[in-house]
């Protein structure tokens, strides 16, 4: 297929729906705003006190608003496998995959809210595949940005809000490529993925670089935190300092990774969240059999050439 026949395929997407709308399972009820508040730790008493939420304009409990989407979710069967056809979307996505774009990215989300739900609500959602772009060059590879946007609807067909999602479905730009018949080259792929710098981290990768694990401070209430940010969570200071770790960690808790597989890490990835014996927590790769691991195994720090040009703090587990 040339590139004008692909691009002229896509063009038939644009613009349509992509099935049928979809009515969530349940009415908008308290339940599942208590439980969704607990999960993002939200305390506003308009969504739990119901004597309160009576004192205020809305003159009854509402849902936060940015529980929308969740509202039409399909619960568990979305992570069950699917093969039917599906809706025109993955008919889309399944067109690009067989064309080589088979990598994906979300983008961004913008989200609208007219107003506020309340027990009782039922929530529609319709979606349309709004825009394909033009073939785009970006640093993770050459792709295409597709936009959908879902409207959702109350029971009285009345809009509530909008979302708009784009993602990038691309070819990545460093799969390694069959050279001939029976064989294959491995291009340079990364050994991690890349931190990007800013005024408010570059002090503590330049620690790395010189192989020194840092923990900012707070100069006013000494409290330690990880990672690297602008003000003390306990006492808002902006002062700081740092101290350098000594490297002996135990495992908090951890996760053995088997999917979905991201290059370029190596799986079974071991990823533990470590007590560091100087009182905070950190979060890394632990360099160990995944069978090995264990909460309360004693760890320490080893500084790992990935690269030619990074450097990064893993742990492994303490010999003897
Ligand atoms: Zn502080």
């Amino acid at each position: 297929m040339t590139r004008e026949e692909f691009e002229a395929k896509l063009k038939e997407f644009a613009g349509k729906p992509i099935g049928a709308s979809i009515v969530g399972r349940d009415a908008v009820n308290e339940p599942m705003i208590r439980q969704w508040c607990d999960a993002m730790g939200d305390t506003n008493p308009i969504y739990w006190d119901p004597n309160f939420a009576k004192t205020t304009l809305h003159g009854s409990l509402v849902a936060p608003p940015t529980m929308l989407q969740g509202w039409t979710l399909d619960g568990i069967k979305m992570a069950l496998p699917d093969d039917s056809k599906g809706d025109l979307q993955k008919q889309l996505h399944t067109f690009f995959n067989e064309n080589g774009y088979d990598a994906v990215l979300g983008t961004n989300c913008d989200q609208e809210y007219d107003r506020y739900l309340k027990p009782g609500d039922q929530v529609k959602a319709t979606t349309v595949i709004e825009a394909i772009s033009e073939q785009k060059a970006t640093a993770v590879g050459t792709g295409y940005f597709i936009t959908t946007k879902t409207t959702f609807t109350d029971q009285n067909d009345q809009r509530i809000g909008t979302m708009t999602f784009r993602v990038l479905k691309y070819k990545a730009a460093n799969k390694p490529k069959p050279v001939s018949e029976g064989a294959t080259t491995q291009s340079a792929a990364p050994k991690r993925i890349r931190p990007v710098l800013g005024h408010d981290n570059a002090w503590w990768w330049e620690g790395v670089s010189a192989k020194k694990l840092l923990i900012q401070k707070c100069s006013h209430c000494k409290v330690l935190r990880h990672p690297p940010r602008p003000m003390c969570p306990h006492c808002q200071s902006l002062k700081w300092e740092s101290i350098e770790a000594s490297g002996k960690a135990t495992v908090h808790s951890f996760v053995v990774i088997h999917h979905p597989v991201i290059p370029p890490f190596d799986y079974p990835l071991v990823v533990g969240v470590l007590d560091l014996e100087e009182g905070t927590r950190f979060v890394s790769n632990i360099l160990c059999d995944p069978k090995e691991v264990y909460v309360g195994m004693k760890v320490e720090l080893v500084f790992e050439q990935v690269e030619e040009d990074m450097i990064l703090p893993l742990f492994r587990p303490v010999k003897g």
